[in-house]
């Protein structure tokens, strides 16, 4: 027998499902790690195992998360980084994250994620790149299950020192057949391809501007064979395209092209400046872009022409990016800064709160190649998050309370569920206790300073 799990008398049920359906007094029945009946409350059963009360909230399926550097939530604000552009900025950081170890990187994931999930996020992509003091793509996973988060794990690689004329220092940078083999290894430890699949491993050489060629090509072959995705980050700003140009003669996108980097289970972070030639390629070979718009503005990379990109056909998720260029990671926040921004770059009906919703979600789940997220539907993964329509961020907007989730202040979650287990309730996350791994992640972010 099925564990069963009854959600019912949701104010709201936002369910991004094919007839994009809102359902007033909504309910949704789990069966194990699914959802087997999606309606409204008096037309599901009125029992199950558990019973959870949803009156007074919006209920919505779990945001998804494409982009992220989860260590960084160590070097937030920090004065010599406040105020730079992208690759000064870098140069900044990267003696710092030198200093990184197992211990800080499981913290720091368990910590990143603990925000994340109380932000309405329930899968998480993570690109790490940086392998110092030991530090392994599992420290990452293992959080990952000890918190009980969705996760894509991408192993990130950086492998052009500056004496080879690249932006990374030299003792950062990993020998190119070493990080194939580490890569090989965690596809065949971690990799779950199955439906509702809680890890999974991408391969992610950095950037342009730190990896060659060669270990783009090998890893884009290697992927392939293995069946995982491809992420990486392209076109972030001026500087990236002029980069491109200089060294490979070609546009960020011609580049991603010429190595076979473009296909649905590739997707790009950031493409700020993807042209309208990339625009149309991405398009057409289902390429992802994994669309960051803090980060973006934190950085004055620019307005991407995410407008553009959807109505081409772009299959465009969200990303909150690292924490130190984006130094809070709220998902539902980064949905209402995605509207924001393509309204100031676009006009006025360049985003509606529903489309900033659907990147949040469907967008996301097709941005990291996956059908069983992003929507409440029957056969799909029992990921849902609730929000307290009586928050006061939410006084005064019950007229449209799916477009309030975007137009007011982003409160936390009531509650979040993933995988069919109740994670946050009450706006407490239950798998940790917080104080205490806020406390920790703080003597550890102090001591990576210092040794800094
Ligand atoms: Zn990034």
């Amino acid at each position: 027998m099925p564990r069963t799990l009854l959600l019912h008398h949701a104010q709201l049920l936002l369910t991004m499902d094919e007839e994009r359906r809102e359902i007033p007094d909504g309910a949704v029945f789990i069966e194990d790690n699914r959802i087997t009946q999606v309606g409204p409350s008096d037309q599901l059963p009125d029992t199950a195992d558990e019973v959870l009360d949803m009156g007074g909230h919006i209920v919505l399926p779990g945001l998804v998360n494409t982009h992220h550097h989860m260590y960084q939530s160590l070097t937030r604000a920090l004065p010599r980084a406040q105020d730079a552009e992208l690759f000064d900025w870098l140069q900044h950081l990267y003696p710092v994250w030198a200093g990184l170890t197992p211990d800080m990187l499981r913290v720091s994931t368990l910590t990143a994620m603990a925000e994340l999930m109380l932000s309405g996020c329930t899968t998480t992509s993570d690109h790490l790149y940086l392998y110092p003091n030991g530090c392994r793509l599992e420290d990452s996973i293992f959080a990952a299950r000890e918190i009980g988060m969705r996760f894509h794990a991408c192993r990130g690689s950086m492998s052009v020192g500056q004496s080879q004329g690249g932006l990374p220092p030299d003792r950062l940078v990993e020998d190119e057949a070493a990080i194939l083999e580490d890569s090989l290894r965690l596809i065949q430890a971690f990799h779950d391809p199955a439906p509702y699949a809680m890890t999974r491993v991408a391969l992610a050489p950095c950037s342009p501007f730190s990896v060659s060629r060669d270990l783009m090509r090998l890893s884009a072959e290697l992927a392939r064979a293995q069946g995982v995705g491809l992420h990486t980050h392209l076109a972030e700003n001026h500087k990236d395209v002029a980069y491109s140009r200089e060294r490979f003669h070609m546009s960020p996108a011609e580049y991603a092209e010429s190595l076979g980097w473009v296909g649905p289970d590739v997707w790009h972070a950031h493409c700020v400046k993807l042209d309208p030639a990339g625009i149309e390629l991405f398009a057409r070979t289902g390429t992802g872009v994994a669309h960051c718009p803090c980060s973006n503005m934190r950085l004055a990379s620019g307005i991407a022409p995410i407008p553009q990109m959807r109505a081409a056909g772009v299959t465009v998720g969200l990303g909150v990016d690292g924490s130190a260029s984006n130094d809070g990671a709220h998902l539902l926040g980064e949905a209402r800064q995605a509207m924001l921004l393509a309204r100031v770059g676009f006009g006025p009906a360049a985003m509606s709160a529903r489309e900033a919703l659907e990147i949040a979600t469907l967008g996301g789940a097709r941005t990291l190649n996956r059908t069983d997220i992003g929507a409440l539907a029957p056969g799909m993964a029992a990921d849902l998050v609730a929000f307290n329509l009586g928050d006061v961020a939410f006084a005064g907007a019950q007229a449209d309370p799916v477009a309030a989730l975007v137009f007011c202040t982003p409160p936390r979650v009531a509650a979040s569920i993933i995988n069919g287990k109740v994670q946050v309730w009450d706006g407490e996350l239950l798998p940790l206790e917080r104080p205490l791994l806020v406390e920790e992640h703080n003597r550890l972010a102090a001591q990576l300073l210092a040794a800094a």
